[in-house]
C-alpha cells in the first residue's frame, strides 16, 4: 500500500489512538472515512447534527436557484458553475505567495493587471484598513486575484508552502487577509480524494468515492456554511480536508477524471453523501443515527469481512471507566453495573444492534448516555458494540506440601465473561469490554464494503446504487 504524507499523518494519529485509546476524542458526526479518515463519511460542517439533519427541502431548492450560479438542479445543465472556492487562510494576517513559472496580480474590481511577479518572485501580502499592502507597498485596493503565468493553463500557485492550481483570491478585511482557492472542481477533488481513500485501492472503489466527493462537495456548498466569509468551503476536516496538489495521486485523479462531472441525486438535488470505513457487516438507516429519515440513506447488507475494522474489542477497568466518565463531567462514583439499550435499526450480521444507551451504575449517581457520547469518550470505533464484563483474575493461594513444593499445578482462569445486558461489577478491577464491528457512523457507503464490491468485479455505479438508495447517477457537465 502507499503511503503519503497523508496516511503517514493518518497513521501516526491511529497508532496515537491506540496508544491512548482511552482519550480518543473522534465526534459521532466525522465524516467517517476509510483507512484514512474513519469517522469522517462526512464531516462536521455539513455533517447534519443529530437531533436536525438535513431536509432535502424545497425552501433550500428555491433559495438555490434564486442564487443563479448556485443553482444545481440537475434539470439545467447549462450554465453550471464548475468553480468551487475553497477558503485555505481566513483571518490572516500575511500571506506568502509565489509561483514557479511566475504569476500575475490582477485587479479584484475589473480584473486588470496590476503586478507581474517573475518566476518564484514573492509577494508578502498584508492589509490595513481594508486595503492590501504587497511587499510593504500600498496598494489601495481590497481584492487582489494571483494567476499562474503558464501557458498550458497548468500552473500552480504557492501560497505558504502549499502549491495550488487554479487562483488564488487575497482579500483585506480590516487588518486581516482571506484567501481563497478559486479553481474547478474536478481539480479540487484531485487533490482531495486521497485523504479520503487510498490511492492504491481498486480503480471502482476510487470512483465511487470520487463520485460521493463530488456530491458532497455540491451539497456543502449549498449549505452555504461560509458565503459570508467569500468560499464555498473550507480547508479542514470542518468541510472537507484539502492541501492543494500535494496529496494528489495519478489513480485517485484518473477516478476523478473518468467520472467528471457525475454525481448522485434524489429529487434532482445533490444527496448527502454519507460514507464511511467500515460498516461491521451492515449499514444503517438515517434516522436510527442521526434520528431524521433520509430516503437514499437506508440500511443495506455490507460484506465487511475483509475489514481490518470487521471485529475489535476494548478493555477498560471499572476504576478506567470511572476516571473517563468523570473526565467528561460525569462523576458516578465508583460503578457497580453497566447495561445497555439497542437501536430499533437494523438487522445486523451478528446477532447484535447498534447501541443505543448506555446505563453506568455508580455508588454516587446513576446515568445514561447516549452511545454516540459513550463512543466520544472511550474512543470507540463505533456505536455497533455490545458490553460484557470480566472478573479479574484470581490467584489462589499457593498450598505447598510438607517439603515446601506447590501442590497446585493450575492456576484458576478468570470465569466465563458474562454477556448482555444489566452487568454487575464487584470491584474497580473488574474489567468492562466492549467488543464492536466496523468504523465510522455506519451511514452510506463503506470503503471497505466497496473494497470488496470492487475486488468481486462490481463497477462504481453498481456501488453507489448499493449503498444509496433510490439515487440517480446524472452528469451536471
Ligand atoms: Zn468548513
Amino acid at each position: 500500500m502507499i503511503y503519503n504524507n497523508t496516511y503517514k499523518k493518518i497513521a501516526q494519529g491511529m497508532l496515537a489512538l491506540l496508544v491512548g485509546s482511552l482519550m480518543m476524542t473522534w465526534g459521532a458526526s466525522g465524516g467517517e472515512a476509510s483507512v484514512i479518515t474513519p469517522d469522517t463519511g462526512r464531516k462536521p460542517a455539513a455533517v447534519p447534527k443529530r437531533a436536525n439533519p438535513p431536509q432535502p427541502s424545497p425552501s433550500s431548492a428555491h433559495a438555490s436557484e434564486a442564487d443563479g450560479a448556485e443553482a444545481i438542479d440537475v434539470q439545467k445543465k447549462s450554465g453550471v458553475d464548475n468553480i468551487i472556492r475553497i477558503g485555505i487562510g481566513d483571518g490572516v494576517a500575511k500571506g506568502v505567495i509565489s509561483s514557479a513559472n511566475g504569476m500575475n496580480a490582477l485587479k479584484g474590481t475589473d480584473g486588470r493587471l496590476y503586478d507581474e511577479f517573475k518566476s518564484n518572485s514573492v509577494a508578502s501580502v498584508s492589509a490595513a484598513e481594508g486595503k492590501l499592502f504587497i511587499n510593504g507597498k500600498k496598494t489601495g485596493i481590497a481584492s487582489m486575484v494571483f494567476t499562474p503565468v503558464d501557458g498550458s493553463g497548468k500552473g500552480k500557485i504557492k501560497y505558504n508552502g502549499h502549491e495550488y492550481r487554479g487562483q488564488l483570491v487575497v482579500s483585506a478585511a480590516g487588518s486581516s487577509l482571506t484567501i481563497v482557492n478559486r479553481l474547478s472542481l474536478e481539480d479540487y477533488l484531485k487533490g482531495v480524494l486521497p485523504s479520503e481513500m487510498s490511492p492504491s485501492w481498486p480503480g471502482e472503489a476510487l470512483k465511487a468515492q470520487a463520485v460521493a466527493a463530488r456530491t458532497f462537495t455540491l451539497y456543502t456548498k449549498n449549505q452555504k456554511a461560509h458565503f459570508g466569509s467569500g468560499y464555498d468551503l473550507c480547508d479542514s476536516t470542518h468541510c472537507q480536508a484539502y492541501d492543494g496538489v500535494e496529496n494528489e495521486e495519478d489513480t485517485s485523479s484518473a477516478a476523478v477524471e473518468t467520472t467528471a462531472g457525475h454525481i448522485m441525486t434524489h429529487e434532482g438535488k445533490p444527496i448527502y453523501a454519507a460514507f464511511h470505513s467500515s460498516s461491521g457487516g451492515c449499514t444503517e438507516n438515517s434516522e436510527d443515527v442521526w434520528g431524521n429519515y433520509l430516503p437514499y440513506l437506508r440500511a443495506v447488507k455490507d460484506d465487511d469481512s475483509k475489514s481490518p475494522f470487521h471485529n475489535w474489542s476494548v478493555r477498560f477497568t471499572a476504576a478506567e471507566v470511572q476516571r473517563l466518565l468523570s473526565a467528561a463531567g460525569k462523576n458516578i462514583g465508583q460503578l457497580k453495573g453497566v447495561s445497555m439499550t439497542t437501536s430499533g435499526g437494523s438487522p445486523d450480521a451478528h446477532g447484535i444492534r447498534r447501541a443505543k444507551e448506555v446505563k453506568f451504575a455508580g455508588t454516587g449517581e446513576t446515568i445514561v448516555l447516549d452511545a454516540y457520547e459513550v463512543r466520544r469518550i472511550f474512543g470507540l470505533k463505533s456505536t455497533f458494540f455490545n458490553i460484557r464484563t470480566e472478573r479479574p483474575v484470581t490467584l489462589p493461594p499457593v498450598k505447598r506440601d510438607a517439603k515446601g513444593n506447590s501442590t497446585k499445578k493450575t492456576i484458576d482462569t478468570a470465569p466465563a465473561a458474562m454477556h448482555g445486558a444489566g452487568l454487575q461489577v464487584e470491584n474497580a478491577s473488574v474489567a468492562v469490554i466492549f467488543d464492536g464491528h466496523g468504523f465510522g457512523h455506519g451511514l452510506g457507503m463503506s470503503q471497505y464494503g466497496a473494497k470488496a464490491m470492487a475486488e468481486s468485479g462490481k463497477k462504481y455505479d453498481g456501488i453507489l446504487h448499493h449503498y444509496y438508495t433510490d439515487i440517480k447517477i446524472s452528469k451536471l457537465y
